[in-house]
C-alpha cells in the first residue's frame, strides 16, 4: 500500500467535507476498500482516506413504529445475529450472515456493502492494468475480452465526463443489494431519501447514485407483510468464502397479489424480474407455474458466449425458490 492521509471522522459534515476534496475516500469497514488500495487499481491513488467509521452513534439496529433503521455503520455480523432483524426481515439477517467470511463480517458494514465498486477482472487488475470506462477510461475491456461473470441484460451507458458516453457490463454483486430491493428498503444519506428503485447506479467509481461528499447514513426497511414471506439464495462457484455469481431475493405478500423478484450478478444493478413478477400475481405457486416464472425471469438476457450458464442458473433458482417460499 503507498502512503495516504488518514483523518478520523467525527461528525458526518466534516467527513463530507473532507470528501469533497480532490483525491478524498471514504473507509468504512475497508474490507472492499483496502484491498483496492493495496492492490493499487485506482488511476489516482487516493491522497486521503477518510474514516467514517470514527463517527458515532451511526452503527444502530432499531425498531421505529413500521419501520427498522440500520445505520449505515452497523456491521454484517451485528445484522445477521440480531434478534430485530431476523424477526422483522429474516431475508436480510440470512444475507448479511453468508457475505464474505466470519472475521470480515465482524468489521464491515451494510453501507459499504451496498456501495461496493465491481468485482469486474479488469476493474481490480492489479496497478490498474486496464483504465477502463469504469475509471473514466475509453474502453470497457471486458465487451470484446472475457465476460464470463458480467452482466446477461446488457450494460449501462454513462458519463464518464460532461458529454462523453461509455458502456460498462461489470454487475452488481452485493449480497444485500437483492435482499433491500424486494424490501423496499429506503436509503437515507447527508442530503436526501433515495427510494430502492433509485439507489444503484453505475458511475465513475461508483456503484450508487451517491454524489462527491454524499454519505449513506442508514437503511430503513418498512416492516411489511413482504419482509416475513421471503427467500434468500445465493450461487457461488466455491464453498468457501466467495462471492455470489448470482443471488436472488424473493418476497411475497399474503394475499400474494404482488410478487418482488431480484436478481445481483446478471445486470449492471440488481435486477428486477418484472416479467416474472407480472406472471405470479395473485396466483397459488405450482410446479408448472414456478417452472414458467423461471423461463419469464429470464427473459430478455442476452448472455455473451461465457455467461450464458446464468440463464439456466435464473431458470432453477427462481423456480426452487418459489416453490420453498
Ligand atoms: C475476501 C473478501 C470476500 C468478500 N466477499 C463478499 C461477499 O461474499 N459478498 C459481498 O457482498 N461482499 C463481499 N466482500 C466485499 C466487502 O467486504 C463487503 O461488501 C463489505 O460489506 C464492505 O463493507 P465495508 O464497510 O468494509 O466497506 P468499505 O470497504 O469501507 O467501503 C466500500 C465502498 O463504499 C464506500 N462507502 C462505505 N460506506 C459508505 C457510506 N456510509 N456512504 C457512502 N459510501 C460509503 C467506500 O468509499 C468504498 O468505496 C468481500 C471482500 C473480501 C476482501
Ligand atoms: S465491465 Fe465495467 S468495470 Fe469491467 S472493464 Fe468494462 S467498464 Fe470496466
Amino acid at each position: 500500500m503507498r502512503p495516504f492521509n488518514h483523518i478520523n471522522a467525527t461528525t458526518l459534515n466534516q467527513a463530507s467535507d473532507a470528501l469533497k476534496k480532490s483525491g478524498a475516500v471514504a473507509a468504512a469497514g475497508g474490507g472492499d476498500l483496502f484491498p483496492a488500495l493495496k492492490d493499487n487499481i485506482f488511476p489516482e491513488y487516493p491522497k486521503t482516506v477518510i474514516n467514517i467509521k470514527s463517527i458515532p452513534d451511526l452503527d444502530y439496529i432499531k425498531v421505529d413504529g413500521d419501520t427498522l433503521r440500520i445505520g449505515a455503520l452497523a456491521t454484517l455480523a451485528d445484522i445477521a445475529r440480531s434478534p430485530l432483524v431476523q424477526a422483522n426481515a429474516p431475508i436480510l439477517a440470512q444475507a448479511a450472515g453468508r457475505a464474505s467470511s466470519p472475521s470480515l463480517r465482524e468489521t464491515t458494514t451494510i453501507g459499504g456493502n451496498v456501495c461496493q465498486l465491481p468485482r469486474c477482472w479488469y476493474f481490480r487488475k492489479l496497478n490498474n492494468r486496464f483504465n477502463c470506462a469504469r475509471k473514466g477510461g475509453e474502453r470497457c475491456f471486458a465487451l470484446t475480452g472475457d465476460n464470463r461473470y458480467h452482466s446477461i441484460f446488457g450494460g449501462t451507458v454513462f458519463e464518464t465526463a460532461p458529454g462523453v458516453k461509455r458502456t460498462c457490463v461489470a454487475v452488481n454483486q452485493g449480497d444485500l443489494a437483492p435482499v433491500l430491493m424486494v424490501l423496499i428498503a429506503k436509503f437515507v444519506t447527508t442530503e436526501r431519501v433515495i427510494g430502492n428503485m433509485d439507489f444503484f447506479g453505475v458511475g465513475v467509481l461508483n456503484s450508487t447514485v451517491l454524489n462527491c461528499g454524499e454519505i449513506l447514513t442508514e437503511i430503513q426497511i418498512p416492516l411489511s407483510e413482504y419482509a416475513q414471506r421471503s427467500r434468500y439464495k445465493r450461487f457461488t462457484f466455491r464453498k468457501s468464502i466467495d462471492y455470489p455469481v448470482l443471488n436472488l431475493a424473493i418476497a411475497v405478500n399474503k394475499d400474494k397479489s404482488q410478487y418482488h423478484i431480484c436478481i445481483g450478478g446478471v445486470a449492471p444493478v440488481p435486477y428486477i424480474a418484472g416479467n416474472a413478477e407480472a406472471l405470479l400475481k395473485g396466483r397459488e405457486i405450482t410446479p408448472e407455474l414456478a417452472e414458467q416464472a423461471g423461463i419469464a425471469a429470464a427473459e430478455g438476457a442476452k448472455p455473451y458466449e461465457a455467461n450464458a450458464y446464468k440463464v439456466q442458473l435464473i431458470k432453477t433458482l427462481v423456480k426452487r425458490e418459489l416453490l420453498a417460499l
